[in-house]
């Protein structure tokens, strides 16, 4: 467990370094603690608040990552991507940040415990993003999410696990109420594959959700007009369906909770999550599956080549937090 430690103390770190680079515009909570590991170990988890606090009432937008252990590309993706933020301080989004137009809330490691045990389950070997009780249409045997036994890899759990309590106070907190029209948030992945996904709900169904038009306009401005023209845009369904899909619930709960309120604002949750293929470098070296731990550990280069190549995509999806849907064409 040391090594895996050491990693997320590294990460605890880099958190650190920005709230100090950021000053006043940021604030570091502890959000809860992890589930516990067999020798009683917890791990904190935090959230990062950016922006002036009107801006996290009325303009708010989410960034997630570490949801899974292994995938710790994601962290440093998203660390990467707020330490570029406060270091240059010249950015649009910047200057957006400091005048009050955008806000940004972060859960940089949602599994920490994962993280250290250098697995992707929580400590309890819970698979979080098969955990939310949501049931899919049809799912793939196993992969899809399993109800057999914790020693296998994407086990359901029995109950909602620590950390997704966690991500569900935070949707409450911060997205549930959320003033502005669009409310877009990305959860941060990677996975097996040569192209860089980024999917919207559903996981569980092919059904569309209520927000597809609007989705599917977002992903051709964004490939168009945005240039990111690299990334596959889709519902979820499209590329698999798994059962306990996380985005899923909330996402349901934020239609629930429109309806009820009957608001005559129309506001739109829209979690995206980004799956960034580990195989994708393979274009640029392609020696590299030669090589003995080629495919599972990118070159150094390469990587921070890699991880560089997603701050403009998450700076535009931020952005659409100021933006009404009648400003995407
Ligand atoms: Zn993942």
């Amino acid at each position: 467990m040391l090594r895996g430690i050491k990693r997320l103390n590294r990460y605890e770190n880099r958190i650190l370094k920005i709230v100090k680079l950021g000053g006043k515009l940021v604030r570091l909570k502890q959000y809860g603690f992890s589930s516990k590991t067999e020798d009683g170990f917890r791990f904190p988890i935090y959230v990062l608040e950016i922006g002036k606090p009107k801006a996290i009432k009325s303009n708010v937008s989410g960034l997630i990552a570490g949801v899974h252990g292994l995938e710790t590309i994601g962290i440093r993706v998203l660390l990467d991507f707020l330490d570029d933020l406060f270091a240059r301080k010249n950015s649009v989004l910047y200057h957006e940040i400091k005048n009050g137009e955008v806000g940004i809330v972060c859960i940089p490691v949602l599994n920490p415990g994962g993280v250290a045990l250098k697995r992707r389950s929580n400590p309890k070997g819970v698979d979080l993003m098969r955990n939310s009780g949501v049931e899919a249409v049809k799912a793939p045997f196993f992969f899809g999410g399993h109800k057999y036994s914790n020693l296998f890899p994407y086990y359901r759990g029995k109950v909602l696990q620590t950390e997704s309590r966690v991500l569900d106070r935070y949707f409450k907190e911060y997205f549930l109420k959320a003033e502005n029209q669009l409310i877009p948030v990305v959860d941060i992945h990677s996975g097996f594959g040569t192209v860089d996904h980024v999917w919207w709900p559903y996981a569980s169904t092919h059904e569309p959700c209520a927000d597809e038009d609007l989705f599917q306009k977002i992903g051709s401005n964004f490939t168009n007009h945005l240039n990111h023209f690299l990334y596959r845009f889709g519902p979820q369904s499209e590329t698999y369906t798994t059962h306990g899909d996380l985005w899923d619930r909330l996402y349901d709960k934020f239609q629930a909770n429109i309806k009820e309120t009957q608001s005559p604002v129309s506001r739109h949750f829209l979690p995206l999550t980004l799956e960034i293929g580990t195989w994708s470098d393979i274009n640029l070296d392609p020696l590299k599956i030669f090589r003995k731990r080629g495919i599972f550990n990118p070159s150094r280069e390469l990587k921070q080549k890699s991880i560089v190549s997603h701050r403009k995509f998450l700076s535009d999806v931020i952005r659409l937090a100021k933006m009404n849907p009648s400003d995407i064409y």
